[in-house]
């Protein structure tokens, strides 16, 4: 029987300090999938930092080198929306080499979990939305380049549109960007994905999984990714600060259960990203993680 490999590093904390986005979540889910014996501690992979070389498959050598050195101008850190550190630079790196370990480790075992990543908002010249660097569509072009792969799919289920991912792939037919998210919500400006699924404000779960059965059914049949990057974003959670859709605790996790479900069906390999996630209590986000961990580990079980 497969057991599912969790990527981890105690040293993905953005060191964020009070900031919105709860960075301490990583911890957390790792403790309470310990505590409820979803994983034991042999299920855990200590990622390795991106290489810079892969990271420039993605993003400009200006952009790195600004990065790595410190030299973001005050106006670039205040668009990336999280406060510059060594530390938050460090856990950038590590959630791409962690994108990187579970993309391997789910073409070996068709399913993995990056318990960090889905940072989808970055661009190849600057970070957004709290996102610095783009660990996924790294990830990819890593896999790609080696020759684990030739074609991807993103199914991105955060609550926002992942902008960073449709830019960078906007002329890449080798790969597929699905993206399921709320039409009135950050960011601004959509650059179209090959599929966007626009919802309208306090969408509720029986229709959203409807809408997501019908559109992610339809993407793969039209398209054979060697490998899906699947952003379990756990803010279309009705109690989310910064999502304005209407999902219960219970729909978030069938919503889990289609992706992880559908992909088995059609003998496609996923890799798990956890995205953003900013319930008024960061129990209910670590919950709701947790829960796609939970539906993961069943389906690799079964
Ligand atoms: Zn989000």
């Amino acid at each position: 029987m497969s057991t599912l490999k969790l990527v981890y590093s105690d040293n993905y904390d953005l060191n964020l300090g009070g900031h919105i986005f709860p960075s301490r979540k990583y911890k957390l889910i790792r403790q309470r999938l310990l505590d409820e014996q979803i994983a034991g501690e042999l299920e855990f992979l200590e990622p390795h930092p991106a290489a810079d070389q892969d990271v420039l498959l993605v993003h400009s050598a200006d952009y790195v080198r600004k990065l790595t050195t410190g030299t973001l101008e005050p106006w670039e850190i205040a668009r990336m929306e999280i406060p510059y550190s060594p530390e938050m630079v460090r856990a950038a790196w590590l959630s791409a080499g962690g994108s990187i370990l579970a993309g391997r480790q789910a073409l070996k075992e068709g399913l993995a979990v990056n318990l960090g990543g889905g940072f989808h908002h970055a661009f190849p010249d600057h970070g957004e939305g709290f996102c610095a660097i783009h660990d996924v569509a790294i990830a990819i072009r890593k896999l790609q380049c080696e020759g684990a792969i030739q074609r991807a799919m993103t199914v991105d289920l955060d609550v926002h549109h992942g902008n960073g991912t449709a830019f960078i792939f906007a002329r890449d037919s080798s790969v597929l960007t699905f993206s399921m998210h709320q039409e009135n919500n950050y960011p601004l400006e959509k650059p179209p994905s090959d599929i966007d699924v626009n919802l309208h404000d306090g969408c509720e779960d029986e229709q959203y999984l409807h809408l997501l059965r019908q559109n992610l059914w339809h993407a793969l049949s039209e398209f054979e990714p060697d490998l899906i990057f699947y952003l379990a974003g756990a803010d279309p959670y009705q109690e989310d600060q910064l999502g304005g859709l209407s999902l219960t605790l219970a729909g978030l996790q069938e919503r889990d259960r289609i992706v992880f479900a559908m992909a088995r069906e059609r003998n496609r390999p996923v890799a798990v990203t956890l995205a953003g996630g900013y319930a008024l209590k960061v129990e209910d986000t670590v919950a709701i993680h947790v829960g796609t961990v939970r539906a993961a580990a069943e389906l690799i079980a079964s």
